[in-house]
């Protein structure tokens, strides 16, 4: 008999997409003749960058003669790619990577849920609170997040972002194993600045704690007091893994590229105290069940760092952020209280008169017919907000700030 990992039945079913899909399509079917703007959805709209498109063009076509034709290729990814990462992405910033410490992947959702595979099942977990739901998921499914006692688990220290705290983490009483950190943050869309992850960096080499430091919106920073990457500040090297992606950065989300920054000082213990570099481990995991990033996509990476692929780049993400300054705009204006948006596709909003989450999503769009994402679907501490995109069309964006406008008047 086939025993199941039963960690899996812990989790509850992750209804917070289909439940949304379930109301607009309600009111879709009740309301034929009103037109529906989404800025809920997570996902880029712009198209991929021309210098992109003709480097997979070029790839694909060598692909198809014998003599320039790939088979497998590293499972750490070319070195083409990983060169123009450490080149581009850290040695202006006065970092430096050996190759061995940079693993090509297929997105980061891949490695920051995969990334428990060489930790041990019983460390103790910390999430700043609402969260990109993949930390505490993957956690969840091997047992290591415990079990939930009134919405949290029992093995995870959230640490609570809201208005209150102006959104900025305050460092917990009790010691944690692994510490996940998403900065620029999905969903609250603000930043830190480099004093605030200092404090973070600090915190996990006094405790011996390893950071999972998610840099996925790294490319909309927009402040120069906010680190690109959480090797900025020193000491990093010794106690953080980063994990970068092109989804966001340049219309990645459906070619499938990041990469993951293990560095070769960063180790973590045995039981008896005897210290192992994560990098090996990761390693050899990798070589184990992973068989490399496409090469085709790889070339699509690497164009990205070409001189028109960064322009164009900068243009999509200016577009995005072009987006993001309307809505903020236009959501002060309404009077709600807005959050992000500045070093972030994201705006997080508060419900106003204390209605929760999924009224406030209700209410929206029922009387705005804009769609946003409740902010409950992200952790405790989002409830009584809701989260906005900017991944939208400029006039779908100008047209429900209009909406929003008249709606709260
Ligand atoms: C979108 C996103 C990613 C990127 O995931 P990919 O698998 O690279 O597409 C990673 N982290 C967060 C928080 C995100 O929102």
């Amino acid at each position: 008999m086939a025993l199941v990992n039963e960690h899996f039945l812990k989790l509850p079913d992750s209804y917070l997409f289909s439940d949304i899909a379930k109301k607009i399509n309600t009111f879709k079917v009740t309301h034929p003749k009103d037109k529906v703007i989404s800025l809920g959805i997570g996902d880029v709209t712009r198209p991929l960058p021309k210098a992109v498109i003709e480097a997979m063009h070029k790839a694909v076509d060598e692909m198809a003669v014998r003599d320039t034709f790939r088979g497998y290729g590293p499972e750490q990814g070319y070195s083409f790619l990983i060169d123009a990462v450490i080149k581009n992405d850290f040695v202006p910033k006065g970092i430096h990577f050996e190759p061995g410490e940079i693993f090509i992947n297929d997105g980061a959702k891949s490695d920051t849920g995969n990334i428990g595979d060489i930790l041990r099942h019983d460390n103790s977990i910390g999430v700043t609170d609402p969260i990109y739901p993949v930390y505490i998921d993957s956690n969840v499914m091997c047992g290591r997040a415990g079990t939930l006692e009134n919405g949290k688990w029992s093995n995870v220290t959230y640490i609570p972002c809201r208005s209150e705290n102006g959104f900025i983490p305050e460092i917990p009483e009790n010691r944690i194993d692994i510490l996940y950190l998403c900065y620029p943050n999905n969903p609250t869309g603000t930043a830190l600045s480099k004093q605030e992850l200092k404090k973070w960096v600090n915190y996990a080499l006094s405790n011996d704690t390893l950071i999972l430091f998610d840099a996925a919106y790294e490319a909309y920073i927009q402040d120069s007091d906010v680190p690109h990457s959480i090797y900025e500040i020193k000491g990093a090297k010794k106690c953080a893994i980063e994990f970068r992606s092109f989804s966001k950065t340049a219309g990645f989300t459906g070619v499938r590229c990041g990469y993951t920054v293990v560095p070769k000082e960063v180790s973590a213990a045995t039981l008896t105290g005897e210290r192992i570099p994560l990098n090996r481990l990761w390693n050899r995991r990798q070589c184990t069940k992973f068989n490399g990033t496409s090469y085709i996509t790889q070339r699509a990476a690497e164009a990205v760092y070409s001189a028109e692929g960064q322009m164009q780049v900068k243009e999509i993400i200016q577009y995005y952020m072009t987006n993001a300054r309307i809505m903020k705009t236009g959501l002060s204006e309404t009077g709600l209280e807005v959050y992000g948006g500045e070093n972030a596709p994201y705006l997080w909003v508060k419900a106003p008169d204390g209605l929760s989450s999924w009224k406030f999503f209700e209410r929206m769009l029922y009387e705005a017919n804009v769609v946003c994402t409740p902010g409950v679907g992200f952790g405790p501490s989002g409830e009584g907000y809701a989260r906005l995109t900017a991944f939208g069309d400029r006039d779908d964006c100008m047209e429900a700030m209009f909406r929003l406008k008249k709606w709260l008047r």
